[in-house]
């Protein structure tokens, strides 16, 4: 086995990362040293590994900041139409890497560093990740970013500063459990505040009607303080703003009635109004939903940066608005009181800008996380907003009764207000009324959107919806993950597929050429050395790297199906001898820890079985986020991406693995439908329901008693879950999630369970073809057949 190149050792290599150059080499060292010493007041006796990376970190923004304020003061004189992207979330990983790649000075900070006698990649660990999103939908708001910036677009990313992102993920003894990210505790080099741009958010208070029109009064008043961060586009000057806001009460808050007794608890309570923007909710697709927030504070801050780019938006009018699902809902009741109550323009005008403006991206159809905000909770908390989102729905459905007359039921479905029960508000209606364009993430899911969960809103107005499937940047997802791969692609078809990915379409040609194919194998096998050293290393384990890397890493989620998996891992172990090594992960709540506990209790029998030895390992990846995707992707064989058909809306994980250069087990769900249209489906591998097939089996009524009658190896595997094999010691432990598989199992896993299994088993088979051609990694079967009869 090769030692593996150093990322360095690679970065030298490569043009596109920037030419390394002595005054560039030298100006980044001065820069370093000067940051050392003023900013950091350490030398070179006392810094620690941390000074270093700060260090660079401002050698590396000082980089930033003319192309910063040029690019805003280029914005400010040519006026182009801004983009707002508003988001919850901005899973934005790690920033220094990016940065130098992005600014061309990764070759020549590499170069800085090695002369400066430290080691480059250990001061990239050092950064933490901002981990201010979830997952998917959070990563997506970041990739946009970087899009954007390199389109040089004017865009604006608007979200909130959580001081504690999202928790920090440990296992001990199999279970999860939580810790908090305190990702702020050594500073932020990458972010600026600026208090002068301070804003206030208002909340509470009552509505004063007037001859003038509606007065919001008595409100109490939050500060929004914003944290300004660069977003560099790729070689292009352009630095973009990702503003985020924090919540600072002000220094009267309940202070009203002054005393000095009062004053202390005063002062004390400023927490309950900062505590708005103190910690990011794990909640992903629905789950851990339930945990109620205090104080609605998770409402308050749903509003708090969102008010600000409502703000924005009728200062200038070339504005578009983009809701990254409906979190940021309330920006357009805001931005109709900005217009109405404060402006004075009449409803209808406001109204038609305010729909002008603003465009919804709908992330998912699981109607447990469709957000429905109850009615009284908004009443006490932004009176005024509620009154407003009444008199939209009014107009709305006063507009339907008059295009179907006497359809009661119509006005009930398509009300912007749920009644019976909690009297609630239907965010996604809100946004479908309140947006001239609304997007669904992939053409399966936008099909489903139109056809299904949202049909009365089709059928009202067609034009509006529209499909705009996820992507990922290809910087960060290949030029900063993998630079051989990303190098050896440019060495064929030159650099500009970096900015324009439909390029690689040019490696058509190059199918053919042998030498080309075996160094994109060396290069992924690099990767697995690499990723086994530092599994080795972090996680005490060892893993054949000749072995199939099989991974199956996102968000915990019943829909996203890892105990298919975890059955199949099963029945491969039941099936001794087994073939080859594999690998999940993630996080989640209640059935995602069940979850979480199986798979590691599995892997604890699995890894420990002397006959199975080192050809079947199972490894749950703890606290997955950016940067450890960063390090598993590229080193990945085989992609799982088998949610069931019609629930993944798009996913992007599956993406990121094919850029890399893996291939896909998965179902005809979210975007893998149009990656198997590119790639061709003869080139994924495919199996199980499809969305007609899903729809086809609630109509009969999925059974899973009968697949387990029916399947000897899925009764098997049950069996052993179900009777403690694998948990002698508790042998009910988990007895919940077999109980669900068979009485409640909305997704349907023991209905795949067989065809997922025969399709694992085409994979095994390809692998150990390919293995024996000394590629060392999967092949696509095209590929495949021309080496083998080459060989021939
Ligand atoms: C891309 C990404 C995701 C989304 O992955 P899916 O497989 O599409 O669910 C989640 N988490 C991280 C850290 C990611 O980079």
């Amino acid at each position: 086995m090769s030692r593996p190149l150093s990322d360095q050792e690679r970065r030298k290599q490569i043009s596109i990362r920037g030419i390394v150059g002595a005054e560039n080499v030298a100006e980044l060292k001065r820069g370093f040293n000067r940051h050392l010493h003023f900013t950091l007041v350490k030398d070179r006796n006392v810094a620690t590994p941390r000074d270093y990376y700060q260090a660079l970190a401002h050698a590396v923004r000082d980089h930033l900041v003319g192309r910063w304020l040029r690019t805003q003061q280029y914005y400010y004189e040519k006026d182009p139409k801004r983009i707002y992207y508003l988001s919850l979330e901005f899973y934005m990983g790690r920033t220094l890497q990016n940065t130098m790649i992005n600014l061309g000075l990764q070759n020549a900070c590499d170069e800085a560093i090695y002369q400066l006698g430290l080691d480059m990649e250990e001061l990239e660990e050092i950064e933490e990740d901002a981990g201010l999103g979830n997952g998917g939908l959070g990563r997506l708001a970041a990739c946009f970013l970087d899009s954007m910036a390199t389109l040089g677009l004017a865009a604006y990313g608007y979200g909130i500063r959580y001081e504690y992102g999202i928790f920090n993920q440990k296992i001990r003894d199999g279970w999860q459990v939580e810790e908090a990210d305190d990702w702020l505790r050594h500073g932020n080099p990458w972010e600026k505040a600026r208090p002068e741009y301070m804003l206030p958010v208002h909340f509470y208070g009552r509505v004063e009607h007037t001859a003038a029109g509606a007065k919001w009064v008595d409100t109490q008043v939050v500060l929004a303080l914003p944290y300004d961060t660069p977003v560099p586009g790729y070689m292009n000057n352009t630095v973009n703003t990702m503003r985020l806001w924090s919540a600072r009460a002000p220094n009267d808050f309940n202070l009203r009635d002054f005393n000095v007794g009062d004053y202390i608890q005063a002062v004390l309570d400023r927490n309950l109004a900062e505590n708005i923007s103190r910690v990011l909710y794990p909640n992903d697709n629905g789950w851990l939903k339930t945990a109620e927030q205090p104080l609605s504070s998770g409402h308050c801050r749903d509003v708090l940066g969102v008010f600000q780019a409502a703000r924005s938006a009728w200062m200038g009018i070339a504005v578009a608005i983009q809701l990254n699902d409906t979190h940021p809902a309330m920006a357009i009741p805001e931005l109709m009181r900005i217009f109405v109550d404060i402006e004075k323009l009449p409803w209808n005008k406001a109204w038609d800008i305010t729909k002008q403006t603003f465009a919804y991206t709908n992330h998912t159809v699981l109607p447990e996380a469709l957000e429905r905000w109850p009615v009284d909770l908004v009443e006490k908390l932004l009176p005024r907003h509620l009154q407003i989102i009444y008199e939209i729905n009014q107009r709305h459905l006063d507009h339907i009764a008059s295009l179907f007359p006497n359809d009661v039921d119509r006005l009930r479905r398509m009300s912007l207000i749920e009644e019976g029960g909690t009297k609630r508000i239907n965010m996604a209606h809100l946004c479908i009324v309140g947006s001239h364009a609304v997007n669904g993430v992939a053409k399966i899911h936008s099909e489903i959107v139109k056809t299904q969960v949202f049909k009365d809103f089709a059928a009202l107005e067609p034009e509006k919806f529209q499909n705009k499937t996820n992507g990922i940047t290809p910087r960060r997802w290949l030029l900063l993950c993998n630079p051989g791969l990303a190098e050896l692609i440019a060495e064929k078809i030159g650099e500009d597929y970096v900015r324009d990915l439909s390029q690689l379409t040019k490696l058509h040609e190059f199918v053919d050429d042998d030498l080309f194919i075996r160094e994109v194998a060396k290069v992924k096998q690099e990767n697995k050395v690499k990723f086994a050293l530092y599994l080795e290393k972090e996680y005490k384990v060892k893993i054949n790297p000749s072995s199939m890397f099989d991974v199956h890493v996102k968000r915990i989620h019943e829909y996203k199906r890892q105990l298919m998996n975890c059955l199949h891992i099963v029945t491969m172990y039941n099936r001794k001898p087994p073939r080859a090594p594999r690998g999940p992960a993630a996080p989640g709540y209640h059935m995602a820890k069940m979850i979480i506990k199986l798979i590691n209790t599995v892997a604890q029998v699995v890894n420990n079985d002397p006959v199975v030895g080192s050809k079947l390992k199972v490894i749950f990846l703890e606290n997955y986020r950016v940067s450890l995707a960063e390090k598993v992707i590229p080193a990945t064989d085989l992609s799982e991406q088998i949610s069931t058909a019609g629930t993944e809306a798009s996913g992007t994980g599956n993406m990121k693995f094919m850029l890399n250069g893996a291939l896909t087990i998965g179902t005809m769900d979210g975007a893998n439908v149009e990656m198997a249209e590119e790639a061709g489906e003869e080139n994924l591998f495919i199996f199980g329901m499809r969305v007609e097939d899903v729809t086809e089996l609630d109509r009969e009524g999925y059974n899973a008693q009968e697949y387990y009658n029916r399947l000897p190896e899925l009764k098997q595997a049950i069996d052993q879950i179900k009777s403690g094999f694998f948990s002698p010691d508790e042998p009910d432990l988990f007895k919940d999630v077999v109980n669900m598989l068979f009485h409640h199992d909305r997704f349907k896993v023991f209905a795949d369970y067989e065809a997922y299994v025969k399709c694992q088993e085409k994979v095994s088979e390809l692998y150990l073809v390919s293995a024996s051609l000394g590629m060392g990694r999967l092949l696509k079967p095209k590929i495949r057949e021309r080496v083998c009869s080459h060989q021939r």
